[in-house]
């Protein structure tokens, strides 16, 4: 097998408000290979934005290690932790997170200008990464000219752009209905194929079955861990299309 991309290893989290404290995550240990669709499933409450936070290197444990790509994330001072995120993962979100009356290819953009790619190679790919997502045909729409499916694709856009390892997305199916989730769900699959480890956590069991393994949380711990054949989607919209 693969080295893991991923790979957390007994890890607590324990927030502190005042004198009480929440145990989040109560020891929790998983490993992702590249190429991965993990569907993270559990409860209101049970622990999985706290395990996607850590993921995403947005927090860090109190306990516990996490190595990103072979790398420790502890040991990393801020800028090689910018560095890791930007070069290894992609962020996906329930509410798009897009910048309202700003174009779909300027959104996308947006990841490149901050790492100080020049305009003409932003448009370039920011129009590959909305042309992959079935959006080559609404460069310059803004959100509100969006449906909510095709917001959600600007945002995978977004996070695609980068070319990441990794695309991690907490709920992105959570403001879709059934149909357009669909949709959402056989992209992640399409760029499963193509080499791109999907983490996802979502509440809904019919979500999770187009991921290869359904990991469980429960109480802050994994209660299951379980490999399956996916759930096959309808193909994403050809670019042009839609
Ligand atoms: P889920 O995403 O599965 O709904 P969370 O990871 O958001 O669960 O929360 C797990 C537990 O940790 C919950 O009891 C929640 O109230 C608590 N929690 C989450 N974030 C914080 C925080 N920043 N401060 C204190 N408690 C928190
Ligand atoms: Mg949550």
């Amino acid at each position: 097998m693969a080295d893991p991309l991923i790979a957390v290893h007994d890890v607590q989290k324990i927030y502190k408000t005042g004198d009480v404290e929440v145990h989040a995550l109560g020891g929790v240990s998983l490993e992702i290979v590249p190429g991965e669709f993990v569907a993270i499933m559990g409860a209101s409450g049970s622990g999985k934005s706290t395990l996607m936070n850590i993921l995403g290197c947005l927090d860090r444990p109190t306990l516990g290690t996490y190595m990103l790509a072979g790398r420790h994330v502890a040991k990393m001072n801020r800028d090689e932790l910018a560095e890791t995120r930007n070069e290894v993962l992609g962020f996906v979100f329930q509410n798009f997170n897009l910048l309202a009356r700003t174009s779909a290819l300027e959104n996308v953009e947006l990841p490149l200008i901050y790492r100080g790619v020049r305009a003409k190679e932003r448009h370039r790919r920011a129009g590959a990464a909305l042309a992959r997502v079935g959006l080559g045909q609404r460069l310059d729409h803004t959100p509100a000219q969006l449906s909510g499916g095709q917001q959600q694709r600007v945002a995978i856009a977004r996070a695609l752009v980068g070319e990441p390892k990794v695309i991690l997305a907490d709920e992105p199916t959570g403001n879709l209905d059934s149909r357009t989730s669909t949709e959402v769900m056989g992209l992640f699959q399409e760029l499963g194929s193509a080499g791109i480890t999907v983490v996802l956590v979502t509440h809904e069991p019919d979500i999770a079955e187009y991921a290869s393994r359904v990991v469980v949380v429960k109480d802050g711990l994994i209660r299951e861990d379980t490999r399956q054949t996916p759930r096959v989607a309808a193909p994403p919209p050809k670019a042009g299309e839609s």
